[in-house]
């Protein structure tokens, strides 16, 4: 069997130790004849799997208890309607910050449900870096402040939590989260996908503190509303089992690891290593400022373009996988989240050394 080094954006890699485990108790889970996949979410064994991944979240991102950590479904991209139907009224202003795709396009949704305000933008650096903290003002009272603390095609990372007074702050952090350490205590909610740093795609999580709840808008459906999830410990209806349990795994591991600060030291480890290849000569290029640039998505160019469809090509030919830009942006980008092994890492620095002394 060969694993190869799997740089894709999402769905992402996931650790060998966690799917080798998983593979182990596919067809019988803890000796009970049956998978996990075929057992009631309300079968006291599912409730454990549930409670433990829950706990160990909490543990590695040390949520304080008064916030409710939420199981759901839908993606990231549900959130966008979600946030505004449950924190807002349809005639109340909610504040954004603009920074490239994906919070474009939770602002596009965001309109739909409130009376929105972009209060800051990065087109006004060409999406090079965050707005200042400087910028950052309000005009009228808001419900919240939304944005992505990482930009997943752009490459474009927050250094700082933007806080305007004790509005609460919504952050999109479907591509960072568990990245780095963070105090939960400094957000109103935080959200993510799984399938970039967590694990399966099938799984949304919500990290939301307890006073917000219970506010929905009118039209909001049942399986929109956050109060009913958490009222319900995220099984009002049918969870996604699998990615549920499977994301547990992946907790567990990360534990193992050391938690998110010693995973964070070798996320810096390896975003330095691929910055120092792009900006050793002039042969590659990323131009996001240095403390945006996000250590997570690495997007780069090739000076000469017409080299860019031959690097990937012969990337791919050396077990190098999913390194294609996102279509929006074209050129390459290394998505090197946490299951993806520092030795992963080093076998594309060296290649990109290779492709350059073969090209430059
Ligand atoms: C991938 C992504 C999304 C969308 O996630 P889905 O789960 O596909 O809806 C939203 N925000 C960010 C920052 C992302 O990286």
């Amino acid at each position: 069997m060969i694993r190869k080094h799997n740089f894709s954006a999402g769905p992402a890699a996931i650790p060998s130790e966690v799917l080798m485990r998983a593979q182990a108790e596919l067809l019988d889970w803890n000796q009970k004849g049956l998978s996990i996949m075929e057992m009631s979410h309300r079968s006291k064994e599912f409730i454990a799997v549930a409670q433990k991944s829950e706990f160990d979240l909490r543990q590695l991102l040390n949520v304080p208890s008064n916030y409710k950590v939420l199981f759901l479904q839908g993606g990231a991209t549900s959130q966008f309607g979600m946030i505004p139907l449950n924190l807002a009224r349809a005639d109340q202003a909610t504040a954004y910050i603009e920074t490239g795709m994906w919070s474009s396009k939770a602002i596009v949704e965001g309109k739909r449900y409130s009376q929105l305000e972009v209060i800051a933008s990065a087109a006004d650096s060409q999406y090079r870096s965050v707005p200042e903290r400087s910028e950052l003002k309000l005009g009228c009272d808001v419900a919240y402040l939304h944005y992505a603390s990482n930009e997943t095609v752009g490459g474009l990372c927050f250094d700082y939590v933007p806080q305007i007074g004790d509005v609460p702050v919504i952050a999109d952090m479907s591509s960072d989260i568990l990245s780095k350490e963070i105090d939960v205590s400094s957000f109103g909610m935080i959200y993510a996908g799984a399938q970039k740093n967590i694990g399966p795609a099938g799984l949304t999580v919500a990290i939301i503190r307890e006073d917000l709840l219970g506010k929905a808008q009118d039209i909001t459906p049942k399986m929109y509303n956050y109060k009913i999830h958490a009222d319900a410990e995220s099984m009002s209806n049918t969870p996604p089992t699998f990615a549920w349990y499977l994301s547990g795994l992946v907790f567990e591991w990360l534990l193992e690891q050391g938690g998110v600060a010693a995973i964070e030291q070798v996320n810096k480890r390896k975003a330095a290593k691929l910055y120092q290849a792009i900006d050793a000569t002039g042969f590659y290029k990323n131009s996001i400022a240095l403390n945006n640039r996000s250590i997570m998505n690495v997007p780069f160019n090739i000076h000469d373009a017409k080299l860019e469809s031959i690097f990937l090509e012969q990337a791919t030919a050396a077990d190098l996988l999913n390194l294609k830009g996102h279509k929006a942006v074209g050129g390459m980008r290394a998505s090197i989240y946490n299951a993806v092994a520092e030795e992963s890492v080093d076998s594309l620095v060296s290649f990109m050394h290779d492709f350059e002394r073969r090209h430059g």
